[in-house]
């Protein structure tokens, strides 16, 4: 006899929890990696442009909080990407400066790097890596440590 009440909904099977993929855990490690990476540059300290001239303008103070800024940039070099050599601390508006004027700013890295290690830094970036985020991230929390962050 069918009852006048509905019955009660079946409940579905109890999704499985499944454990982030490789691919997911390697996206999140990534994300805490350059989060950390950004964070060792900028413990250098300050802005290292002050008192030079970026473009045609002596940079006396900084308008922008710091910035971590890739050397060579991260997207076009990933080998690079994570290398505590290939960061330094500019304020943003430097940043962004020197993101519009690729050129200028390569004629700068050469005098910061000097030339011995823009030949080190260069044979690194053409090589071809896959890093392996979650390992990177235990290094680099190392490194954190030892800066004292
Ligand atoms: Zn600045």
């Amino acid at each position: 006899m069918a009852s006048a009440f509905p019955k009660p909904e079946k409940r579905g099977k109890k999704p499985k929890k499944r454990l982030p993929t490789k691919k997911v855990r390697q996206k999140k490690a990534k994300a805490k990696c350059l989060a950390l990476w950004s964070k060792i540059i900028r413990a250098k300290g300050a802005c290292v442009f002050i008192g030079k001239l970026v473009g045609r303008k002596w940079h006396e103070r900084c308008s922008t909080p710091l910035n971590a800024m890739h050397c060579l940039p991260k997207g076009a070099y990933p080998a690079l990407r994570l290398h505590l050599d290939n960061g330094m601390a500019g304020c943003g508006e430097v940043h962004m400066y020197y993101t519009k004027h690729p050129e200028e700013f390569g004629i700068l890295l050469r005098q910061f790097w000097g030339p011995e290690k823009t030949e080190e830094m260069l044979a690194l970036a053409r090589t071809q890596i896959k890093i392996d985020y979650e390992a990177e991230l235990v290094v680099l929390e190392e490194k954190a440590r030892e800066h004292g962050l």
